[in-house]
């Protein structure tokens, strides 16, 4: 990532395109989210991608099994095999999972997870990401856990802890730098990943019916942590098609919105008009991926053409 402060943006009449820097806990994390960032890499905003750890002690599944079998059957490769073997691996994957949705501004910070915790440095290692890409749009984990049977402080982990540390580096840059003479920023909206929460519990859905093989190609690129094709299929189907079924559409992402929107007017989407007025077939259509409205566009498209 390019480090050199940029100037706080100047929005021109016309100019839609927006920053948007995804702040994550681990190397894997970004996958909840990639369809979305590559809906936006699509339409001309620029996407940086920051994995807070590298990993390092997350899903070592190749560890965890040989340290299962007796001690003189263990790959002593594997067992004394470095952290940052396993690290290095890791942060390559990410890059190739980035590049699938057409990320490439991808930076891994140099701290380490389980535990991750919210510290000064962390916060001003972000603190000056936040000052070098000045984003309108953060997408992060959220900063807080919601009650789970009442055992909500055991759920505190390094989602939560990036979601801290992202708020804190916020609260950071958005009081004026005297030292350094710096602008103060502010971001106009956070999403925070629905992935940890219900489908009752999320505010936006997006819908990623045209990423799936995307979202499945990223999920299998991290072999590091056991992925298989078939393990990939069956999260995708199970997790974006879950969500995807209670939207009334084939696959989504969710998001929870940290920051309240502010409007003259309701708005309605160009989605919710559509499946509002879709037939009983069309709505079938739209569940199994295929937005049956995209034929129509496409025609309307060329009409304008
Ligand atoms: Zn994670």
């Amino acid at each position: 990532m390019n480090t050199e402060e940029k100037r706080p943006i100047m929005r021109l009449p016309g100019d839609e395109s927006l920053r948007i820097l995804v702040v994550v806990a681990h190397p894997h994390d970004v996958c909840h989210m990639g369809g979305t960032c590559a809906h936006h890499v699509e339409r001309g905003d620029s996407v940086s991608v920051v994995a807070i750890t590298g990993g390092q002690r997350t899903h070592n599944e190749k560890l965890a099994d040989e340290l299962r079998k007796p001690s003189d059957r263990q790959d002593t490769k594997v067992v004394h095999g470095s952290q940052d073997d396993y690290a290095k691996r890791k942060k390559e994957e990410f890059a190739r999972a980035c590049a699938v949705f057409g990320v490439t501004d991808v930076t891994v910070l140099p701290f380490s997870d389980h535990p991750l915790e919210a510290t000064e440095d962390v916060v001003s290692a972000l603190a000056e990401i936040l000052y070098a890409v000045r984003p309108q749009l953060i997408l992060t984990h959220a900063p807080y856990t919601l009650p789970d049977r009442r055992f909500h402080y055991a759920w505190v982990n390094d989602h939560t802890a990036a979601g801290i540390a992202v708020q804190k580096a916020l609260n950071h840059v958005s009081i004026p730098d005297t030292s350094m003479g710096r602008s103060p920023h502010r971001v106009a909206a956070i999403y925070y990943t629905g992935i940890d929460y219900g489908f009752h519990e999320v505010d936006v859905c997006i819908d990623i019916s045209d990423q799936v093989e995307n979202r499945i190609k990223a999920e299998e690129i991290f072999e590091s942590q056991g992925h298989t094709a078939e393990f990939a299929i069956k999260r995708i189907e199970s997790s974006a098609g879950f969500q995807g079924w209670k939207a009334g559409t084939g696959y989504a992402e969710t998001f929870i919105r940290g920051y309240r929107e502010i409007s003259r007017c309701l708005s309605v989407t160009k989605e919710n008009l559509q499946l509002a007025g879709s037939s009983h077939e069309e709505r079938l259509r739209w569940i199994t991926g295929e937005n049956p409205h995209d034929d129509e566009q496409d025609v309307s498209r060329q009409r304008r053409e």
